[in-house]
C-alpha cells in the first residue's frame, strides 16, 4: 500500500506504484481513532494495513499524483547520508569512506512534494538522486533485523544541493547547503516494503529536460539501507515519520566537466523504479 498526503490529510492508496489512483481518507477509515494530520499514520502502519483489506472500496476517491502533498510534511528529523556509493565518492573526489558513513541533516522545512516549482536560489543547484527510507517505529540502537521491522516504507527523493555555499569556508557547509525551501522533495507516497521492490536491487535515477543524468542501483550502496540506519541508530533515537536519505549514486553536476548546474526553466525529473516518480520545474529566484 502507499501512505500520502491530500490537501493535508493522511490518505492510503492500495498497491505499489502502477496500482490504481484510488484513494482512502486514513482518519475517516479508522472512525477518527486515527489522527487526519499525514504525520499520524506512520506509528500506525500495521493498523491501516488491516483498515485497508476491510475497506469498502466503493468509499474510495480517484485522485491524480498531482494532487498529493509531500507524503511526511513535518520529520522530527531528515538525516541524510553522504558519499555511500563509492562511484560518487570518488567522482567528488574523495576515497570510499570506512566505519560509520558520514551524515548531515536536512532542515524539515526544505520539504516538499513530488510535483511543482522548485525555487533556484542565487548559486549552483545540482541534483541528487535518493532513495529516502520512512521511520515506523522509535528505533534506538538497533540490529539490522530489528530496522526492516521498524521501516514504514520508502518513498522517492531528491537532496538538492548549493555547491557554492556547500563548499566556501573552512569545513563544508552540508545542511544550510541543502536546506534551501524545496530542496528536499519526496513523494508521490511512501510505499511500504510488502509493496515495494528489495531494498538491495533498486533502480533510481534522474534526467535534465528528458536527458538521463544520474542512473544507479542500491545494489551498489556501501552501506545498505538497513545497515546505514542500524548504524546511525548506535548514536541517533529516531521517532515514527523520521526520514533517511541513503546517499546519492554517480553523476551529479558538480562533478562533470564542465560542471552542469540546474538553470531556469529545466524540468527535472526523478524515479525510484517500482517506488514512484517526481517531475519539478526549476524556476529562478529573486
Ligand atoms: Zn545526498
Amino acid at each position: 500500500m502507499r501512505l500520502a498526503s491530500l490537501r493535508g490529510r493522511g490518505v492510503v492508496l492500495p498497491g505499489g506504484e502502477g496500482g490504481p489512483l484510488l484513494a482512502h481518507d486514513v482518519s475517516r477509515l479508522s472512525e477518527g481513532r486515527i489522527d487526519p494530520d499525514p504525520m499520524a499514520m506512520y506509528g500506525a502502519v500495521d493498523e491501516i494495513r488491516s483498515l485497508l483489506a476491510a475497506a469498502d472500496p466503493e468509499a474510495a476517491r480517484p485522485v491524480t499524483v498531482e494532487e498529493l502533498d509531500a507524503p511526511v510534511p513535518r520529520p522530527s528529523a531528515v538525516v541524510a547520508i553522504g558519499l555511500n556509493y563509492a562511484e560518487h565518492a570518488h567522482e567528488s573526489g574523495f576515497e570510499a569512506p570506512e566505519g560509520l558513513p558520514p551524515v548531515f541533516t536536512k532542515w524539515p522545512s526544505s520539504i516538499t512534494g513530488a510535483h511543482g516549482d522548485v525555487v533556484l536560489p542565487d548559486g549552483s543547484v545540482d541534483w541528487e538522486v535518493e532513495v529516502v527510507a520512512v521511520l515506523g517505529r522509535t528505533l534506538h540502537r538497533a540490529q539490522e533485523h530489528e530496522v526492516a521491522a521498524a521501516l514504514a516504507g520508502i518513498t522517492v527523493g531528491q537532496d538538492l544541493s548549493e555547491r557554492e555555499r556547500q563548499l566556501r569556508g573552512p569545513a563544508p557547509q552540508f545542511g544550510l547547503a541543502k536546506s534551501f525551501p524545496g530542496f528536499s522533495p519526496i513523494g508521490p507516497w511512501v510505499v511500504t516494503l510488502d509493496d515495494a521492490p528489495d531494498l538491495e536491487d533498486l533502480s533510481l535515477g534522474c534526467a535534465v529536460d528528458g536527458e538521463v543524468v544520474q542512473d544507479g542501483t542500491t545494489a551498489h550502496l556501501l552501506h545498505s539501507v538497513v545497515s546505514a540506519i542500524a548504524q546511525l541508530s548506535e548514536v541517533l533515537s529516531f521517532q515514527p515519520g523520521d526520514l533517511v536519505f541513503t546517499g546519492t549514486p554517480d553523476g551529479v553536476g558538480m562533478a562533470r566537466t564542465p560542471p552542469r548546474f540546474l538553470a531556469d526553466g529545466q524540468v527535472l525529473t526523478t524515479w525510484v523504479n517500482g517506488v514512484g516518480r517526481m517531475e519539478h520545474r526549476l524556476v529562478a529566484g529573486r
